[in-house]
């Protein structure tokens, strides 16, 4: 190769190192959890996308086995070649139940879900309405479709209603506003109450991306437009997270939208089916999860406690309810510093900073989750309180 570009490519990541942007991921010795293991030391981790604890539940595992028992290991086709097993439209109708959906199609990955959901429902004549604050994977899924785009601040309701009319005025023939259900740096919950009243006023139809609340937020975990108690179009979502923390996401929504996914979705028709272990365990999740109040008690009551003594030990949080708690710390050194503190003290946090937040925005973003115990929690704290002296945060 040549070594021009090589070198290009050094200079980027020496770059990327002196901003001191550079990610560094560390190995967990064995499974996922409320602990893990890392360089022979136990650590709690507060930083897993683990909500209800899941993602090692033996009855997933066991789950996971018996379908590849029965169904094998991999599809080595995409779905409709060869790559359709009665397991996977168990799943998408599994899932459309769940969520109060005519059908579901399933994608490799939330990402891919939303990559493809909108090239093929809209053209050039429509236009799509986005949150800023949209997850990556829709906003490059709104940059492969021809409709046009517009764009209202995070959570700005009347922006919401200004960038709708220019849509109108615009001429539109169909309009859609799309927003994560939760926005994951902060943790906060998307209006859908507005947002489904201005999609009313102005004959849209909405999208919600709900991969940080499906399975805990809401009734029975039927996520934010339950909890909000409004219905909307189409809903996209991960089983990577709450619903067992494996792979596979979905779109769930009117049939006819699902079926010409199914015909034109390019990351439907592209890429592989999901292995039927992946699909097996993703059925039993949806069965725990639905019966799961328990663990849905859990991990509200953990959060409320995590929030409560962080603010008193004199933390600076966003306010909210969401098991997301982010710990604002201003500049990127300080949050990297005291994530540093923590390690040390065995606790996993994962720190955030500008592009991925404003600046000065730097964060520790953690994360409630119903494996966790009080015992955990006031293990968590106490290394907290330290690590926040040690650092100056406190
Ligand atoms: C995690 C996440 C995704 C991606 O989900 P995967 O299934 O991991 O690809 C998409 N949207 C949002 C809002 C997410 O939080």
């Amino acid at each position: 190769m040549a070594e021009a570009f090589l070198d290009h490519l050094k200079a980027t990541l020496a770059a990327i190192e002196a901003e001191g942007l550079m990610k560094q991921e560390r190995y967990i010795e064995g499974p996922q959890g409320a602990r893990v293991q890392i360089g022979g030391r136990p650590m709690l981790n507060l930083c897993a996308n683990n909500y209800l604890g899941l993602a090692n539940d033996p009855r997933l595992v066991e789950a996971a086995r018996a379908a590849m028992e029965s169904h094998g290991y991999g599809m080595a086709s995409v779905r409709f070649i060869c790559g359709t097993q009665d397991l996977h439209r168990a799943l998408e109708a599994r899932i459309a139940a769940f969520l109060g959906m005519q059908d579901a199609i399933l994608f490799a990955a939330c990402f891919d879900a939303n990559g493809g959901v909108f090239e093929p429902l809209l053209g050039e004549a429509d236009a799509i309405v986005s949150d800023s604050l949209n997850h990556a994977s829709i906003i490059d899924g709104i940059r492969l479709c021809k409709a046009r785009r517009f764009r209202f601040q995070n959570n700005d309701m009347e922006d919401l209603e200004r960038q709708l009319k220019a849509a109108r005025e615009g001429g539109a023939r169909f309009v859609l506003i799309a927003t994560d259900g939760v926005f994951s740096m902060d943790g906060y919950f998307a209006n859908l109450e507005e947002i489904t009243r201005l999609a009313g006023a102005y004959d849209a139809l909405t999208l919600v991306d709900d991969c940080h609340a499906t399975g805990f937020v809401g009734p029975q975990g039927r996520g934010t437009p339950a909890r909000a108690g409004v219905k909307v179009d189409i809903l996209t979502g991960t089983f990577g997270k709450a619903l067992g923390g494996a792979l596979g996401g979905y779109v769930a929504g009117p049939q006819p939208v699902i079926d010409l996914l199914r015909q034109r979705a390019r990351p439907y028709l592209f890429s592989n089916a999901l292995p039927p272990a992946v699909v097996g365990a993703a059925l039993a999740a949806l069965d725990i999860v639905e019966a799961a109040d328990d663990l849905r008690k859990q991990l509200t009551t953990n959060a409320g406690y995590w929030r409560n003594i962080l603010e008193t030990l004199g933390f600076h949080l966003l306010p909210g309810s969401h098991p997301i708690v982010p710990v604002m710390l201003g500049e990127a050194p300080k949050a990297q510093a005291f994530a540093r503190a923590l390690d040390k003290r065995g606790i996993m946090v994962s720190p955030f900073f500008y592009p991925v937040v404003p600046k000065g925005g730097a964060r520790i973003r953690t994360q409630m989750n119903a494996a966790l115990t009080r015992e955990d929690l006031d293990f968590a704290l106490e290394a907290f309180a330290d690590a926040g002296r040690e650092t100056g945060v406190l």
